[in-house]
């Protein structure tokens, strides 16, 4: 007891050693009151107040009247309650009532019972009278540098949304002439092709958080070229109060046509190689059956023949499930059934076509849900495949089946083999996302049979993920909503 005592007060010493050693952060907390609590020498030095001529004072005396007079102090408290924090950029006031741009966090804080009681915040002052002349200068540099390094059509705003810079590329995909909005306000230059309402539903809360890190996509209309789609990249390039950002447009139209097109070619063409290929396939198992008495080396190549036929059917299956996920023509069959038992039936079948692993089934329960049986059973059948294919070295893999506090079957396949490195867990579910280990490795796959798994599940109302660790194993996990009986 003693001990845990101890080491709290040192915990308590050491962030009060932190927090004082931050010269260049006020750092400061307030009570649910508004009224200050503690004060350090950062804030000291930034505000010009003393900590015993502030402590216990509203700390509202800090915000500038008009944004006291717009509830500002209240409302950054009421986001920082319902995010977990909130950001805190705009004027404040020193001692002397001079202004100065503060950016910074205000968090909540809690007591050892997790009660509310008050706020910390953190700030740094951004703009010293003195150096807003060369912030200005830096600004107008780096929007030049941007503009002579870029190709893509980018422009450049402050934050009164004039127009500081654009590249050429910009001007050509809105068919403006660069002459004549330079200093224009963003929203007036639009010259009919500019007019996107999306785009300033979407810019306006950009601004307000000052989170610019957030892509997204507007269709608008251009005069001449009918409806575009085109992706918005905003950065911010200077802090407040000299924001300077910028807007990368990708035209996203023709692209898309593009896929669209891809997609139906892919389907009609894996259409018309199923059909001869399953005649090869099938003379090819006539054959095998032949084998008997044939030389060692037709055996061999026949088994081959064979091998690569039935990768080749597989990896035309899953190319004609793909394209039917993203031209939206995957019909779901969906029934109620135990998945449990589902499981039991897919890893009896899959045992016999391998004998290199032991797979560990939990004991069977009563699991019910509502979904395609066969597609479900593909994932199983996948997930499962991976585990052995990616563990040569190890001989177990361990399902788990639970139900979960949200309703949901939880499914999840354990392997102990080669892992899959941090860098490049991103792309396992995208299509033919493979790792360069197994492609080192030289493991065969398509990888499509995750992207598939992925969508099958989330078409269900499920969710799929994985933990894992190189050299020592992953975990794949779906789940699916439980089938609930509908009241008598
Ligand atoms: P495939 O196995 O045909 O390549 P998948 O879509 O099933 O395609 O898997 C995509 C990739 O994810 C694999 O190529 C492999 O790099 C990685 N992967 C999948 N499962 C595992 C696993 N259990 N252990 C390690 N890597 C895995």
């Amino acid at each position: 007891m003693d001990q845990k005592r101890a080491s709290g007060t040192d915990q308590t010493e050491r962030y009060q050693l932190i927090v004082e050693s931050l010269k260049e952060y006020a750092v400061f907390t307030i009570d649910k009151d508004s009224l200050v609590t503690t004060w350090n020498s950062g804030a000291e030095g930034i505000f010009l107040y003393k900590s015993d001529e502030i402590v216990g004072r509203n700390g509202d005396i800090l915000y500038t009247p008009e944004d006291i007079a717009a509830m500002v102090p209240s409302r950054e408290m009421k986001d920082s309650l319902a995010d977990g924090k909130a950001i805190n950029e705009r004027f404040h006031v020193k001692k002397d009532r001079s202004r100065f741009w503060g950016s910074g966090i205000v968090f909540p804080l809690y007591d050892k019972q997790g009660q509310h009681i008050g706020f910390t915040k953190i700030m740094r002052n951004t703009s010293d009278a003195e150096q807003a002349e060369t912030n200005l200068r830096e600004e107008k540099a780096l929007a030049e540098l941007l503009i002579s390094t870029y190709s893509e059509p980018i422009v450049i705003l402050n934050s009164k949304l004039t127009v500081m810079n654009a590249t050429p590329s910009f001007a050509q995909l809105f068919s403006l002439n660069k002459q004549t909005f330079i200093g224009k306000n963003f929203y007036q230059i639009t010259n009919g092709s500019i007019n996107m309402p999306q785009l300033r539903t979407r810019l306006e809360p950009v601004l307000k958080t000052n989170n610019y890190y957030t892509s997204f996509e507007v269709d608008y209309e251009h005069p001449q070229r009918g409806t575009r789609s085109v992706l918005v990249k905003p950065r911010r390039i200077y802090q407040p109060p000299n924001l300077l950002f910028s807007l990368e447009f990708e035209d996203l139209t023709d692209n898309k046509a593009v896929m669209e097109e891809k997609d139906i070619f892919i389907s009609i063409a894996s259409h018309e190689i199923r059909t001869p290929l399953s005649v090869i396939k099938a003379y090819g198992q006539i054959l095998e059956r032949e084998l008997n008495n044939a030389k060692p080396i037709v055996k061999r190549a026949v088994l081959k023949i064979n091998e690569q036929i039935n990768f080749m059917s597989s990896l035309i299956t899953a190319l004609l499930d793909t394209s039917k996920i993203t031209t939206g023509k995957l019909i779901l069959e969906p029934e109620v059934f135990n998945l449990c038992s589902l499981i039991a039936e897919q890893v009896e079948s899959f045992n016999l076509t391998q004998t290199s692993h032991q797979v560990h089934l939990p004991k069977e329960a009563d699991l019910m849900v509502y979904a395609d049986k066969v597609r479900t059973g593909s994932v199983i059948t996948n997930l499962l495949s991976n585990a052995v294919k990616y563990s040569p070295n190890s001989h177990d893999v361990n399902i788990n089946i639970e139900a979960t506090a949200d309703h949901r079957a939880k499914v999840s396949v354990q392997d102990f083999g080669i892992g899959i490195p941090v860098h490049e867990q991103a792309k396992l579910f995208q299509r033919f996302g493979r790792t360069d280990l197994v492609k080192q490795k030289r493991i065969p796959g398509t990888g499509l049979g995750l992207h598939l798994a992925a969508e099958i599940v989330k078409l269900q109302g499920g969710e799929i993920g994985f933990t894992s660790a190189e050299s020592e194993g992953s975990t794949f996990y779906f789940s699916l909503p439980l089938y609930e009986r509908p009241d008598e």
